[in-house]
């Protein structure tokens, strides 16, 4: 459902009209860069799930577009010549569905993605391929878990009825999940005082986190340092090969405005025309 009016683009010479898939703080960012720019018109979509969302400047698309060939009909009827990708690092399916309508119809596609976090002299990290690895894990690291991979993962923890869970989430989770879970509703950006009070608090013995990036909660990670903690970090799904990718708002801004980036050949100048070998 669009809250504003639709605006359709002149293809290679009227106005540049770019979808940006969103969700993140990056996506936010670069549609607010965009905002002012003459000749430009920008549409923000979000999946619709969160349901106070923090929501970008200007055109706001929320919900899906049904998958691939949904989102390739989108593009078509509403004249969109450029997308970028900028959804949380961990929504493959968005991404997917990103490539595979955008080599449908032709159009540019830029990915995104900040860069992933790197344990630092003092970091006690466990990276694992995922949240099945994760659950795998945690007994031979302890009984108390501050559980902080998003609403939707604890079913896959839902076994484990000798650990005790702290589960941070922005909206509240639903069933299945840990027979002893203590559920905390609550939305970053956090300081490391306030993580490593929590953690005392709680005496929590490991921290699961996934690979985000992001400077927004960060803090969990230096609070966990700080106190000796364990992390199990699970690791991304793979950026798609062939695609353009950068990891910052400028990098894209440039990218936008004809830049060449690490797997494309360049920008589009705003008005798109150029595919991708995704
Ligand atoms: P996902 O599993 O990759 O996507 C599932 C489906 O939700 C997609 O196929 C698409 O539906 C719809 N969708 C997802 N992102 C969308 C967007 N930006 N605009 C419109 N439709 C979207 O995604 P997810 O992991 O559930 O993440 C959902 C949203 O939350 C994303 O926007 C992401 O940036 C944000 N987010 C995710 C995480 C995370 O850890 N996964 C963390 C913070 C924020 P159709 O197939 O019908 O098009």
């Amino acid at each position: 459902m669009s809250k504003h009016p639709t605006v359709r683009a002149g293809r290679g010479g009227g106005v540049a009209n770019i979808l940006i898939l969103g969700g993140t703080d990056e996506a936010r960012r670069l549609a607010a860069a965009l905002a002012g720019r003459d000749g430009t018109h920008v549409v923000s979509s979000l999946a619709g799930r969160v349901r106070d969302p923090r929501l970008p400047v200007g055109e706001v698309h929320e919900g899906g577009f049904g998958g691939p060939g949904g989102l390739a009909t989108w593009l078509v009827e509403r004249g969109i010549d450029t997308v970028v990708d900028a959804t949380h690092p961990f929504a493959a399916r968005m991404t997917a569905s990103a490539v595979e309508a955008t080599a449908r119809t032709g159009l540019p596609l830029l990915i995104l993605r900040r860069p992933g976090w790197q344990a630092g002299p003092g970091d006690d990290w466990r990276r694992v391929p995922s949240l099945e690895a994760a659950a795998a894990l945690l007994p031979s690291l302890g009984e108390r878990v501050f559980l902080t991979t998003g609403r939707r993962s604890l079913p896959v923890f839902a076994g484990l009825d000798d650990h005790w869970f702290l589960a941070r989430s922005v909206d509240p989770p639903e069933p299945p999940m840990p027979r002893r879970t203590e559920v905390l509703l609550s939305r970053g950006p956090f300081t490391v005082e306030g993580e490593t009070a929590l953690m005392r608090t709680h005496r929590t013995d490991v921290l699961v986190t996934k690979d985000s990036g992001g400077e927004m909660t960060t803090a969990k990670l230096r609070a966990a340092r700080e106190l000796g903690l364990p992390v199990v970090v699970v690791d991304r799904p793979p950026a798609p090969a062939g695609v353009p990718a950068v990891g910052d708002v400028p990098a894209a801004l440039a990218w936008l405005d004809g830049a060449a980036v690490p797997g494309g050949t360049g920008g589009t100048g705003g008005t798109g025309g150029r595919g991708h070998a995704g």
